[in-house]
């Protein structure tokens, strides 16, 4: 029988990187600021905003900064409140928490987008929103961001998970104002840890430059309409968040490879929704039309299963070699919401978000697993449903 695949390992580094490494570490220019031109950091934000289409990109040292970044460049004031969906990870609610804003929670559905009457129902008490496409599933933008618009509020997308996603044929992280993405070792593209984040308006990227640890004059480095800068030196605090040469090295070769981790990722997710879907006990839920999505996990519901039931469907496929995570059955879970005790007022309970984190599993598939190791991933899974709601046949008897 084939082994269980490896679905921790990133893709190699392309070898191209080992070149400009070894250039840095001769050179030892691993700072951002060091050379007058042309850092690897500075052509990182250069063929970024390029892929992108967008103005402005500033690298920084992971996407929970450039989400703090974002907050702070818009100008919050102290205990604004910042919406954001109730499924996502940790890191967003302590990013507007580090902002010294206030989050508030907003319904996700068992499609794991935004529960957008929730979302309607919240958005008058908020200064910003912040939409997690998380694990890359995108909710209604076309209605967040006409709800948004009329009422003046301004949309931060975390895009960490989403590089490669389109809506309506447009690239996700350039609907809102401002888009962050990661380069943490689990995203699309991997230096270990990094951030990028984009937009059109000069005002803000100014700002989140300056702070980011642009010190004195290092603005000058930004291809930034430099007429902002002058009115804002000195006025914003340093936070030092910037990337290193060194993981701009790692990312820059990477990007040539971004169009075919999405595709391959989309084969490899649509393959094995497919052979899920056929199991009465599993559903994986369908994308909206406007999407076009890049998967590097699968996430799917299980229906009809008592908690004992969805307990042993998880410990089943881990001993056949295939680790389900059931976002609201493993302990301290950092995407249960419940868990985010740092959260200032956290609701007693968002019974929606709730009962779907109580029955969405999480499944890594790398966009380079072949389509044997899929297969083998997807018959895993049906076999540990059917085995777990008929458990006598879980102990081969
Ligand atoms: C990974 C991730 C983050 C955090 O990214 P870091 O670069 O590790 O700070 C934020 N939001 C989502 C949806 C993520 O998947």
């Amino acid at each position: 029988m084939m082994q269980a695949p490896n679905v921790h390992d990133a893709e190699p580094i392309p070898e191209a990187a080992r070149e400009e490494i070894d250039r840095l570490l001769q050179s030892g220019d691993l700072f951002r600021y060091t050379a007058p031109e042309n850092a690897p950091v500075s052509l990182l934000e250069a063929e970024f905003a390029a892929f992108m289409g967008v103005k402005y990109a500033l690298a920084v040292s992971s996407c929970s900064a450039a989400l703090f970044l974002s907050l702070k460049a818009l100008g919050l004031p102290r205990d604004a409140k910042v919406l954001i969906p109730a499924f996502t990870f940790a890191a967003v609610p302590s990013s507007v928490v580090h902002a010294e804003c206030r989050p508030v929670l907003c319904e996700v559905g068992d499609n794991y987008r935004v529960n957008l009457a929730d979302f309607e129902a919240k958005l008058d008490e908020v200064e910003a929103v912040i939409i997690s496409h998380m694990r890359g599933h995108t909710s209604d933008m076309d209605a967040i961001m006409t709800m948004c618009n009329a009422r003046s509020i301004p949309v931060v997308e975390d895009a960490a998970h989403s590089l490669g996603t389109r809506w309506n044929g447009q690239k996700i992280g350039t609907m809102g104002r401002i888009g962050c993405f990661s380069f943490q070792s689990y995203k699309l593209v991997n230096a270990g840890e990094g951030g990028i984040m984009i937009t059109d308006d000069p005002e803000i990227v100014a700002k989140a430059i300056i702070m980011s640890g642009a010190y004195e004059h290092n603005w000058n480095k930004h291809p930034v309409l430099m007429d902002v800068f002058p009115a804002i030196q000195n006025t914003l605090p340093l936070y030092n968040l910037r990337m290193s040469n060194l993981s701009a090295a790692v990312i820059r070769p990477q990007l040539a490879h971004v169009e075919r981790r999405v595709s391959d990722g989309r084969r490899n997710h649509d393959h094995v929704a497919a052979k899920l879907n056929q199991s009465p006990w599993i559903t994986v839920p369908d994308k909206l039309p406007a999407e076009e999505r890049a998967p590097d996990s699968i996430q799917f519901n299980l229906d009809g299963m008592s908690e004992d039931a969805r307990r042993d469907f998880a410990r089943i496929a881990a001993e056949a070699g295939v680790k389900v995570q059931i976002f609201g059955l493993s302990a301290d879970n950092a995407r249960a919401f419940w868990n985010w005790h740092f959260v200032p007022d956290l609701p007693r309970d968002l019974p929606a978000t709730r009962a779907m984190l109580m029955r969405a599993c999480d499944v890594r598939l790398p966009a380079r697993l072949t389509p044997a190791e899929c297969d083998f991933i997807a018959d895993v899974l049906v076999s540990a449903a059917e085995q777990a709601v008929t458990p006598e046949r879980a102990y081969g008897t």
